[in-house]
């Protein structure tokens, strides 16, 4: 198809490449060389062999497509006058060019051997619903819809899918029999290719089988049979099967089901089950599944599916991926439900992590789950309580039975396309270890940031534990002090004659020897420090494990290099007709090394998983030792204070009895002679200011404590937080 001559030039226009090259025409892609501009040129290449029914469609599509505008068709654009053709020649197509190629590139490469990502799948089908919408709604059917007449554009960042080749289109109104058609037949419609009457549905058919080969990498019914069989066996559907296929003995079996594997995720897989049923009709006035409320409901059944938000959760210890649709105000709880349903892991047992490895909050809805689909594969993380993450005896994805077969028997040789099916298979199992794997990287991410957000919220109250229980016992010897004081001021005003107080004293000194018993706090409060240490030792561990900073396999990504390359070898070989691959086992040594690497990095990733969460269930046993350990201080810090407040108080009495008695007896006696208490009037104002003193001085000490308390707490290192990670919900 390459031109070997010079490339053409005309004024500031020169021919790049030829696009493509079909029936009749010719599709050249030519630069302006001036302003950097681009247009596809289509162009009749087999004017002088036209009858005159072709050369009136070829005038009709240019015709056509002059008269379309919208984002999912492509284009026409005005020819530059110095490409245009003479007088009397059919009329050039210009189109906008559309640098991604066509949709039937896209479908060849290996790594799209067994269908495309969920995200290209929802693109693709949204814009080239539009599209067909579009025409329809113009009354044009383009009856040619398949993977070479869709082609990709980039445009602000995005593929976008856009409608070409209108050759074979026909508007409504001129008629509905066709008897023309010479394109391919693999998409077309039944009705089509019995040359009865046709309507718009045709398009339906034929964009049903574009899908479904989107999602699984072949057509839906029996591909490779000549047309006749085909009709034959096809036309023995029932109405909602979906794919035909030729059983092990050779008997065609149908199915209302994808085959899988497929990139989809099942909620997905299950609503595109439901629009293909519709959508793959044999009979064309129920094909669509007609109208409702003026629009074709299989355009409103896609605009609902594509609306659906859905939460992916990674059952981390199953290595299993479930999918639940978000239905009208979702709460978290109803998820949770759902949750313990299918699985059976309680409610209450499951620790739902964010990929920020923040817990989603439970007065918010289930939406917080939820990320716009995208070209990232976001997921949350189900994790179960407490317990050791690796018993899931599910981990480790079995082969697909089509893999399965050629590892057992590598030798023998099967027909073609099985062996490219089961190469195909192998191919998608690399991928998906690798996928696997990256998804429990993340896990373990998210795990990790979860061990150390709890772990900084552990430190804050055991660093508060120990820094009470310091103030405690500091208090403790500042009250002993003050004890030992007033009972030696006690002594000497005895001696000075005071007496009636024998029992005020006994209490203080029992109250004395009863706060020892608070010393044994130091102890407990030393012990949960030293667990607490420990703990935070393993987590530094945890921290260097090389998973930590990893975030593929580079084995198990350069296995799937090797099978994507192998599977490229033996589609090109098989297009040539050649064989280069006599039996299976090139590709069986690289599943089974896909496998060996997948099984030992699992078991690490899993010991390794196993050991985070033994730490943050350690971390939960622990808080409620220090919470109860830190109340016990709290209560022991109260009752000091109360005893040395009761104390200053049985003082004041004291003093108040004794100066009540100097006044008195001053009042009877008009003199200045000592009291009962032995203490004069003046004395007894001392002893007033010096108590006046001790509780200033209390007072100033604690609030000095309770300062430093606050300061400790500020002071303290949090930079081993990580940085929050902003969750788009
Ligand atoms: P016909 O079936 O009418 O004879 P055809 O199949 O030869 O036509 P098209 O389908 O229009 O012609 O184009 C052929 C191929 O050229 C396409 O499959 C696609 O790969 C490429 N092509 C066509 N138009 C464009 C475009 N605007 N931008 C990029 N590639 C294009
Ligand atoms: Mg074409």
């Amino acid at each position: 198809m390459m031109a070997f001559t010079q490339p053409s030039k005309r004024g500031q226009w020169v021919e790049e490449k030829v696009l493509g090259s079909g029936g009749f025409g010719q599709v050249v892609l030519w630069k302006n060389e001036e302003t950097g501009n681009f247009v596809a040129l289509k162009k009749c290449r087999v004017q002088s062999e036209m009858t005159q029914k072709h050369r009136e469609r070829w005038t009709l599509e240019v015709d056509i497509m002059q008269r379309l505008n919208h984002r999912n068709v492509v284009a026409a654009k005005d020819v530059p006058p110095v490409l245009n053709v003479g007088v009397g020649e059919l009329p050039l197509l210009a189109m906008e060019y559309c640098s991604g190629g066509d949709l039937r590139r896209v479908l060849n490469k290996p790594e799209n051997c067994v269908g495309l990502r969920e995200f290209d799948i929802r693109c693709l089908v949204k814009d080239v619903a539009s599209a067909v919408e579009y025409l329809h709604s113009k009354r044009i059917i383009h009856r040619d819809l398949k993977p070479e007449n869709i082609v990709l554009q980039m445009q602000e960042e995005q593929i976008v899918y856009k409608l070409i080749d209108l050759g074979y289109a026909k508007e409504l109104d001129q008629g509905s029999v066709c008897t023309s058609f010479v394109g391919t037949l693999q998409y077309l419609a039944p009705e089509l290719f019995a040359s009865q009457k046709y309507t718009c549905t045709v398009d339906y058919w034929s964009f049903g089988t574009v899908v479904f080969e989107c999602i699984t990498g072949f057509r839906p019914f029996i591909p490779q049979v000549p047309p006749v069989t085909w009709h034959r066996e096809v036309c023995k559907k029932s109405l909602d099967d979906i794919t035909a296929f030729y059983n092990a003995e050779g008997v065609v079996k149908f199915s209302k089901k994808l085959i899988t594997p497929t990139h989809l995720c099942r909620s997905m897989q299950a609503y595109f089950e439901q629009w293909l049923r519709y959508m793959l009709k044999w009979d064309p006035k129920a094909r669509g599944g007609g109208l409702s409320e003026g629009r074709p409901q299989c355009f409103k059944i896609l605009d609902t599916m594509l609306s659906i938000k859905i939460v992916h959760i990674l059952y981390v210890a199953n290595n299993q991926l479930l999918s639940y649709p978000l239905l009208d105000n979702y709460s978290l709880q109803a998820l949770q439900q759902n949750i313990e349903k299918e699985t059976g892991i309680k409610f209450r047992d499951q620790d739902i992590l964010l990929a920020s490895g923040a817990s989603p909050d439970p007065n918010l809805g289930a939406q917080q789950c939820w990320n716009p689909p995208g070209e990232e594969d976001w997921v949350v993380f189900l994790f179960v309580k407490g317990e050791n993450q690796g018993g899931g005896s599910q981990r480790n994805k079995p082969l697909p039975p089509n893999v399965q077969n050629i590892v057992k028997d590598s030798k023998t040789v099967l027909p073609y396309n099985e062996q490219k099916r089961a190469w195909a298979e192998a191919v998608y199992f690399c991928s998906q270890q690798v996928v696997d794997f990256r998804r429990l990287i993340q896990s373990q991410r998210a795990a990790m940031l979860s061990l150390l957000r709890t772990n900084s919220s552990f430190l804050k109250m055991k660093n508060s534990m120990v820094s009470i229980c310091d103030h405690l016992l500091s208090k403790m010897v500042y009250f002993k002090e003050c004890l030992q004081h007033d009972l030696e001021m006690y002594e000497i005003q005895k001696s000075n004659g005071v007496h009636n107080a024998e029992k005020v004293v006994a209490k203080w000194m029992r109250v004395g020897e009863e706060i020892e018993v608070h010393r044994n706090l130091k102890e407990k409060v030393a012990k949960l420090d030293q667990h607490s240490i420990a703990l935070q030792t393993k987590i530094i561990e945890l921290q260097k494990s090389p998973f930590a900073r990893a975030k593929q396999n580079e084995v198990l990504e350069e296995l799937e290099k090797k099978a994507v390359a192998l599977y490229h070898d033996l589609r090109q070989a098989g297009k040539g007709g050649r064989e280069i691959y006599k039996d299976h086992t090139p590709m069986v040594q690289i599943v089974v090394k896909c496998l060996i690497t997948r099984d030992k990095s699992l078991q690490d990733l899993y010991t390794h998983l196993g050991k985070i969460c033994a730490c943050k269930h350690e971390l939960f046993q622990l808080l409620p030792s220090i919470q109860q350990c830190s109340k016990q201080i709290t209560d022991a810090t109260g009752k000091l204070l109360q005893s040395h407040k009761e104390r200053q108080s049985d003082i004041w009495n004291l003093v108040q009895m004794a100066a009540q008695n100097g006044i008195s007896r001053q009042d009877s006696k008009g003199s200045n002679s000592a009291s009962s208490w032995g203490v004069s009037s003046l004395e007894s104002m001392k002893v007033c200011d010096d108590n006046r003193e001790t509780v200033k001085k209390v007072d100033g000490m604690i609030r000095s404590l309770m300062e430093e308390q606050d300061e400790n707490m500020s002071m303290m290192d949090w930079s081993f937080l990580p940085p929050l990670k902003n969750n788009s919900s």
